[in-house]
């Protein structure tokens, strides 16, 4: 589903990721872990190219962009489309309701009839245990309801990968359960899904892989019960002594 071959990204003098190379299979769960600053969240963002990578080929789906030649505008725009894009700070638009929020993308951007997203945006929502709130604005939601409206925003425009930026970090920590399990439910039904987050508890649970990075280079990879339990590599073992 997901492949990217020796990407390189700097920022100025920065060289924030190295050769990267990664593959996602369709239907995996990657949990992308690492100390702050290490490069995660611009790698994830490199994936729907809100970064865009200085070198190395992307592939996600079908498309394919090699960063080592110019890349026109339509051409990301089009890349774009095949991920959905789950923010820190869920970033909803504040005067649309929750339903306009998640009808926004099929509507503006594919084009679909206003009838036939609202009955989708419903769906969605009320998949994601919000029902009930279909015309409320974001500022009479909890944060992790907010997220949760991202969630099903980032789904309306039936996309194959979801990128998850950490999802659940700006959240009250009663909140966090229930955005963590409308993500189990969406791996469970076989979304391709690449998370960055601290939660380690998620990671054991639902990561078929999970990278371990540190300065800009994935470290370690491998399944939970390898990195969490059986790795011998210095750094991963450091990090996750550090974070117990
Ligand atoms: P992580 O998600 O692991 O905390 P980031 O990907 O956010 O790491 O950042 C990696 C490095 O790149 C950090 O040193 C950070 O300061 C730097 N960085 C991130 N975004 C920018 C940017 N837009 N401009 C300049 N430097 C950036």
């Amino acid at each position: 589903m997901i492949k990217v071959s020796r990407m390189n990204k700097h920022f100025g003098d920065l060289h924030v990721l190295k050769d990267i190379d990664l593959e996602v299979k369709k239907g995996e769960v990657i949990v992308v872990i690492g100390p702050s600053g290490s490069g995660k969240t611009t790698l994830l963002r490199t994936l729907n190219i809100l970064e865009q990578p200085d070198s190395g080929i992307i592939n996600i789906g079908e498309q394919s962009i090699d960063f080592s030649q110019p890349v026109s505008k339509k051409e990301k725009l089009k890349f774009r489309q095949q991920t959905g894009m789950v923010f820190q700070n869920h970033n909803l638009f504040p005067h649309l309701t929750a339903i306009e929020n998640v009808m926004e993308g099929p509507v503006t951007v594919q084009k679909v009839s206003k009838d036939e997203a609202r009955k989708k945006a419903s769906d969605l929502l009320t998949k994601v245990g919000l029902g009930q709130k279909l015309d409320v604005y974001p500022h009479q939601l909890s944060g992790g309801q907010q997220q949760r409206v991202g969630i099903a925003r980032a789904l309306a425009t039936g996309v194959e990968v979801i990128l998850f930026d950490e999802p659940t970090s700006a959240l009250d920590p009663e909140l966090v359960a229930d955005v963590l399990d409308v993500m189990k439910e969406l791996a469970k039904e076989g979304m391709t899904m690449v998370v960055v987050t601290h939660e380690m508890g998620f990671a054991q649970e639902v990561a078929d892989q999970v990278l371990f990075m540190d300065e800009g280079k994935i470290v370690n990879q491998g399944s939970p019960d390898y990195i969490f339990n059986q790795t011998d590599e210095s750094r991963t073992r450091q990090f996750l002594k550090r974070i117990q």
